[in-house]
């Protein structure tokens, strides 16, 4: 399991931030695929954004988006995708083939030294990767089905979010279509932060568990892009692990209380908690673990 390692809201706003220091301004020389399964459009060609200058670096949800003078690199680094600036490029094109290389762009020299650029690249045989050039990131469907950013969302827009979704708050929190930014890893740290269960209904929370949650929601995510923020893009993965308090940390003790934090498995996920901070003690069932024992 790939726990804690998808990049959520605040990796990628770091990552827009350390590219609007460092690529903004700089003209895109060369942009070479080396894994042609993650381009997801044809028109306009990858080409296209050779010898524009990059004009800015923001984010949608957890998309990326590279803004080249007015076309757009969208990126979605999925599971296991990740971007390393270089600094003094190999100008050959990198071959295209199995390893995790996905995706070369190389940055024009402004003064004779070796080129700057970056990788992006994706671990393991399960890819999900994925880039787009587009004219408007709302060509991207994934962001065109965005709800509002996690970040920006007020409390009372938030409470009728809620109140308007049935199934769990995990399941909630997670739906980028409702609020967008949160994955697997920030939503367990958001619960455990608001002292709620995994598995209540998100449309039945009491007045005051609401503030808990949005409050939760804001502090876990802005604690998170301020460890983030300033650090090289390269180091950022690490460091996102070192802040957590339950998430990926199943059989420690729980920061907070000193119980042993427990997991959830699904499919091809999981989910951990703190059964006394989170669940009144109880642990929840575990579907993988019942079908065991039974
Ligand atoms: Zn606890």
């Amino acid at each position: 399991m790939d726990h804690g390692r998808v990049p959520e809201l605040p990796e990628v706003e770091a990552l827009a931030a350390f590219l609007r220091e460092n690529a903004v301004g700089h003209v895109l020389a060369r942009a070479d695929l080396a894994s042609v399964q993650a381009i997801k459009t044809f028109d306009p060609p990858l080409s296209a954004l050779g010898g524009l200058e990059i004009a800015g670096a923001s984010r949608h949800g957890k998309f990326l988006d590279l803004d080249v003078s007015g076309l757009h690199l969208v990126v979605h680094l999925a599971r296991a995708g990740w971007l390393h600036w270089r600094t003094g490029l190999p100008t050959a094109p990198p071959k295209p083939g199995k390893g995790p290389l996905a995706l070369r762009v190389h940055l024009e020299s402004k003064d004779g030294t070796p080129p700057n650029g970056f990788d992006l690249t994706e671990q393991g045989t399960r890819k999900g990767l994925a880039v787009y050039v587009v004219r408007s990131p709302s060509e991207v469907p994934g962001i065109a089905r965005l709800g509002p950013d996690a970040l920006e969302v007020d409390r009372e827009l938030f409470a009728a979010l809620m109140a308007g979704r049935s199934g769990q708050l995990k399941g909630a929190l997670t739906d980028q279509t409702l609020i967008a930014g949160i994955g697997n890893a920030y939503s367990d740290e958001i619960l455990h932060a608001a002292r709620l269960s995994p598995f209540k209904g998100a449309d039945k929370l009491k007045d005051d568990e609401l503030v808990r949650l949005f409050d939760a929601m804001r502090a876990t995510l802005t604690d998170a892009l301020d460890r983030q923020q300033g650090q090289k893009a390269a180091t950022m993965k690490g460091e996102k692990r070192s802040g957590l308090q339950v998430h990926a940390r199943t059989g420690l003790p729980c920061p907070v209380c000193g119980d042993t934090v427990r997991e959830v498995s699904f499919a091809d996920t999981s989910l951990q908690y703190c059964p006394t901070c989170q669940t009144g003690g109880k642990p929840l069932a575990d579907r993988r673990m019942s079908k065991l024992l039974r």
